[in-house]
């Protein structure tokens, strides 16, 4: 018997977390690191958000355990949330509060997957996908698109990977890593793919405000409404809000499977944290001031970093119009040397590019086939300029 369970010991660390972890040794050390490693808005959240939960851990009834589902008032308040922007109706009994957006993915894929299941996962991919799927005893089918294809799969490819045994596909546009957003028409041709097929859709929409130029709000439920009924979404204020470090998202879907996902829940972690409910609760039902202040701020530095990643040799970058990432391919300069090393893989490149020019970025590794690398944008204009010129020095050299 080995000593950690076989299901645990397969679970690799979060590649993201090990670069920022690396990055923090280095600053340590008395580096001037770059870190385009953190998958988090740079803003604080909004004053009148903490406010209410200052209030709210000023009142008695919210130092107790409330409903494992989540409060009440937040569970109604997401259902109009989800009717004001993605223009479908959904009942509150059948929204599930979690801790943060990465407890619904895992709870969404605990919920429809059992043991053998087959799920489509398109990549690049984000990180936790696997993990989830593989902890929920599903077997993760990847199905990749290129740089080319603005890593954007089509119905053709889903169809190809389609086989008796898949259960579900995970969808998330805007896309972590990739910064890729569907189209209306694309988002729809794969909806009704998967309702002919009897395929689960698992959507995850969490970056939904973060679009820029001419990407469309495209709600897969919206789209294909015959679809409700097996299709789970996922989503939280953690982007939209500036508010990762509260741990507030939530699921919805049909009944019977928010049920079950409840059930888990009960055991595994009872109620969010209700102070953080309240914040959520302010949140989501307030407006999206914030957001669009945060939106204008990423768009012009997602602008400027795609006009100077450009420009370094061997980097080819497609335009990204969602979320706060750039996922360049750097399959060219596979095989060169640069600063000293010989470059084997995007992760080798990744290291380099530490070691040498001090900036943390994220290797395609962690999301999927090795060649890319993930930068996120969500960080100062001034050090996102010196970050990226640091990595053109290096590379040009
Ligand atoms: N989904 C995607 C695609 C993400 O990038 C993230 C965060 O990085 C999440 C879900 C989960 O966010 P949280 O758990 O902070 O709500």
């Amino acid at each position: 018997h080995p000593r950690v369970s076989l299901r645990l010991g397969a679970i690799a660390p979060s590649a993201t977390l090990a670069v920022t972890k690396r990055a923090k040794e280095l600053a340590a050390a008395g580096k001037n690191v770059i870190g385009f490693g953190a998958g988090e808005p740079d803003f604080a959240t909004p004053n009148y958000i903490v406010e209410a939960a200052i209030k709210a851990a000023r009142t008695p009834a919210m130092h107790k355990y409330t409903p494992n589902d989540g409060l009440p008032a937040l569970r109604e308040a997401i259902a109009a949330k989800t009717l004001r922007d993605s223009g479908y109706a959904i009942n509150p009994t059948d929204v599930l509060v979690t801790n943060g957006g990465k407890q619904a993915v895992f709870q969404a894929f605990a919920a429809v997957v059992s043991a053998g299941d087959e799920v489509l996962l398109p990549s690049p991919y984000w990180t936790t996908y696997p993990e989830a799927i593989a902890l929920a005893g599903g077997v993760t089918v990847e199905v990749f698109a290129d740089a080319a294809a603005e890593y954007k799969v089509t119905v053709e490819q889903l169809e190809a990977a389609r086989t008796e045994k898949t259960k579900a596909l995970l969808f998330c546009s805007p896309s972590n890593p990739t910064g890729s957003v569907y189209t209306p028409d694309e988002v729809k041709a794969i909806g009704e793919w998967a309702l002919k097929h009897g395929i689960w859709v698992l959507t995850d929409e969490i970056y939904e405000h973060l679009l820029y130029e001419d990407a469309q709000p495209a709600h897969i439920v919206k789209l294909v409404p015959e679809l409700a009924d097996a299709c789970i979404v996922m989503n939280g204020v953690a982007k939209t809000y500036a508010m990762t470090g509260w741990r507030v998202g939530w699921m919805f879907g049909p009944s019977d499977v928010i049920k079950a996902a409840s059930n888990f829940q009960s055991h595994l972690t009872s109620n969010v944290n209700n102070m953080a409910q309240v914040a959520a609760l302010e949140a989501v039902s307030g407006p999206l001031d914030a957001v669009y202040e945060m939106r204008e701020a990423f768009d012009r530095r997602r602008r400027l970093m795609v006009s100077m990643l450009s420009e370094i040799p061997g980097f080819k970058v497609p335009n990204p119009k969602g979320a706060f990432y750039a996922y360049p391919s750097v399959e060219e300069l596979i095989g060169q040397e640069i600063g000293g090393t010989l470059i084997t893989s995007s992760a080798v490149l990744s290291d380099v590019i530490l070691e040498k020019a001090e900036v943390a970025v994220v290797p395609g590794e962690a999301f999927g086939p090795s060649g890319f690398i993930r930068l996120s944008y969500a960080l100062s204009d001034a050090e996102l300029i010196e970050g990226v010129e640091r990595i053109h020095k290096l590379i040009a050299s």
